[in-house]
């Protein structure tokens, strides 16, 4: 965009227009005031001036209206010092002022064109004055006046002409300066605005955007997505392609969008839509297009893969009416649709709040569990399947609060790993069960612990440490105790579980592998890992009567056991006949409802006493 004078803005109209207001009233006052030959001039020029007026307001052309308006002061100015004192009327000065507004307002040939006139106009009249032509008494000319009043007049033309041209150039540059810096403003607005990967709206800008639409729309609908399985993608291919992908996810979600719908990225593998408002039913077929979408095949330099979603929705303004509140109602949706299976859409449900608002209680309960002794053990003794002697046992930790009563570790221990408290959990449960352990022994009661591990203990590194002080804490010799993990905590990061898992072996400490079965389904790992023993899953023991499936499941489980070198526990054992099936398959040891359930550590001597260790 170029600084363009001659085009009027706004603010240059209305003072011209104020200008022709003081220029008509002087002329109509004019008229009142002055003789009959001022007068006839001035109502003429009065009447032309309303023709300028129609041009600025019915026509809209400034510019001849200002060119007009020029012209028509310079002969107004003409006439009457032709019919008063000629050039030595004072009004002569108004030339000087047509001229400046000419310069300033007007363009250079007009200028030039009003210059030339007046110029030769006085000069005319001074000549006539001069060569006695000029029927009224003058003061005296002599032709250096001549030569005078056009030194003045250029002077005036000139000087009006230079300060016009500063004038200007000091505008454009003004112009230039504030354009540059609005665009500058634009331009980090835009930016701050966007996420810089895909475009699409960042958080703080999306919550401005629903702010607007809110006011104009009744309902709204805020979905949340998070994608299934991103981060796998951007591990093994590296984040540049992980980038792209983010792209054209993007792009579809983009293309999917309404007028008057947002798509907005909130960084990570987060995307976050501002639909209009469809009852539950259209939207579940809008929200399943959004999430075919997504699933479609992609295609990245050579590689295709597939992308899943998760997304949870929450509605405005009946879950909520502040956006971050609708976001984290929408985030809240969109965990219960991971939970239920992902790649689904899950609208949020009021009656969540309570649950959540329970399980913030109980995380807050759970932070001083340990201090308040709150939490103790119970232990399920594991038999020897040929003698039914009692060969070990697994400690099981327990947690009476007294906010909620008595809670099952399937519900408290997920917590506590979510909040990073099972560390000082995790700790308890092995002190108390080796301190215990020394004390069976002590007592003639030779049979090592089982504690069970969480993924959580073992991505700190220091769990080698922790155990082994522990060991020499109590004084509990390290092969009577035995770690429970599950295949799922193998698959982590595998170096640097195995270094800590050898570590703990090389020192005594034997393995098992919990839920066998339910896990992954490489058994790589087995030949890898120095376990001692396989736990199979209950679920398999379970239905082991029942289902010929499970029965050649565990069949082969205690068979690949065998092979391996590795000893069998079974686990949930609740009836004679799964006994019975069980003692035919050469497996190890039980486990179970039917010979014992967790107890406490008194129960446990009871039991103790009467079946002996074997
Ligand atoms: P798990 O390690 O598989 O422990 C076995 C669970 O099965 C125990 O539940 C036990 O009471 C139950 N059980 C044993 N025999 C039978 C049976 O015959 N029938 C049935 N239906 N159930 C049986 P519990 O004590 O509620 O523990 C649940 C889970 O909590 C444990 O599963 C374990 O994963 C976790 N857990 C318990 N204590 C600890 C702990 O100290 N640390 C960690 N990290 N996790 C623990
Ligand atoms: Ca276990
Ligand atoms: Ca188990």
């Amino acid at each position: 965009m170029r600084y363009e004078p001659e085009k009027s803005s706004h603010q240059q109209r209305r003072r011209f227009v104020q200008v022709l207001c003081v220029y008509f009233f002087s002329c109509v006052l004019g008229a009142v005031l002055s003789g009959p030959k001022s007068q006839l001039i001035l109502l003429i020029a009065a009447l032309a001036m309303c023709g300028i007026f129609w041009l600025v307001f019915s026509k809209q052309k400034i510019n001849l209206a200002v060119n007009c308006f020029l012209w028509l002061t310079t002969f107004l100015i003409s006439a009457l010092i032709t019919i008063n004192n000629t050039v030595y009327d004072p009004l002569v000065i108004c030339y000087a002022l047509v001229l400046m507004y000419a310069a300033l307002f007007s363009s250079r040939l007009i200028f030039i064109g009003l210059l030339v006139f007046i110029s030769l106009y006085c000069t005319g009249l001074l000549l006539l004055i001069l060569w006695g032509f000029w029927p009224e008494p003058t003061p005296q000319v002599r032709f250096v006046s001549v030569v005078a009043m056009n030194i003045f007049i250029a002077i005036t033309g000139f000087t009006a002409w230079y300060i016009a041209r500063d004038f200007h150039s000091l505008l454009r540059e003004l112009w230039n300066e504030n354009n540059q810096s609005k665009r500058s403003q634009q331009e980090i607005k835009r930016i701050a605005a966007l996420d810089p990967l895909t475009g699409l709206y960042n958080r703080k800008h999306t919550e401005l955007e629903f702010h607007k639409l809110a006011a104009s729309e009744n309902k709204l609908a805020v979905a949340f997505i998070d994608l299934d399985n991103f981060k796998p993608i951007n591990d093994a291919y590296g984040h540049a392609y992980g980038d792209i992908a983010l792209k054209i996810l993007a792009e579809r979600l983009t293309a999917l969008l309404e007028d008057g719908e947002l798509c907005c990225r909130f960084g990570g593998d987060e995307f976050v839509l501002i639909l209009k408002y469809a009852e539950p039913e259209k939207c579940k077929t809008r929200y399943q297009v959004f999430l075919d979408q997504i699933a479609e095949e992609m295609q990245i330099e050579l590689r295709t893969f597939k992308i899943s979603a998760s997304i949870g929705v929450a509605h405005y303004p009946a879950h909520a009416a502040d956006f971050n509140e609708l976001c984290r109602l929408a985030d809240l949706a969109m965990y219960h649709s991971k939970a239920s299976g992902r790649n689904t859409a899950v609208l949020y449900c009021p009656e969540w709040q309570d649950e959540h608002r329970k399980k913030l209680e109980m995380i807050q309960a759970l932070r001083f569990a340990v201090e308040n002794n709150e939490l103790f053990l119970h232990y399920q003794p594991k038999y020897n399947l040929a003698s039914l002697k009692i060969n070990g046992v697994e400690a099981l930790v327990r947690w009476q609060s007294k906010d909620f009563g008595l809670i099952s570790p399937a519900t408290f221990i997920p917590l506590a790993e979510e909040t990073g408290l099972i560390d000082d959990i995790g700790l308890f449960v092995l002190k108390q069960a080796c301190a215990d352990c020394k004390d069976w022994i002590a007592q003639g009661y030779e049979m090592p612990v089982s504690v069970n591990l969480s993924a959580a203990q073992l991505s700190s590194g220091m769990l080698p440490d922790n155990v082994l002080t522990i060991l020499t804490e109590t004084g509990l010799a390290a092969h009577y105790l035995e770690l429970e993990i599950t295949e799922s905590m193998l698959m982590q990061d595998q170096n640097a579980i195995d270094s800590q898992i050898s570590t703990l072996s090389d020192q005594g400490i034997s393995f098992a592998i919990d839920d066998f079965g339910t896990g992954y389904s490489n058994l790589h790992y087995l030949s890898r890992f120095k376990a001692a023993t396989l736990k199979i899953d209950q679920s398999f023991i379970k239905n082991l009567s029942k289902s010929s499936q499970h029965y050649n499941l565990v069949e082969g489980i205690v068979v690949l056991a065998k092979t391996l070198g590795l000893t069998t526990v079974a686990e949930g054992v609740e009836d004679q006949n799964t006994l019975h099936i069980l003692s035919t398959m050469d497996c190890d040891s039980v486990q179970g409802y039917l010979l014992s359930r967790p107890v406490s550590l008194d129960a446990l001597y009871a039991q103790l006493q009467e079946k002996s260790v074997g």
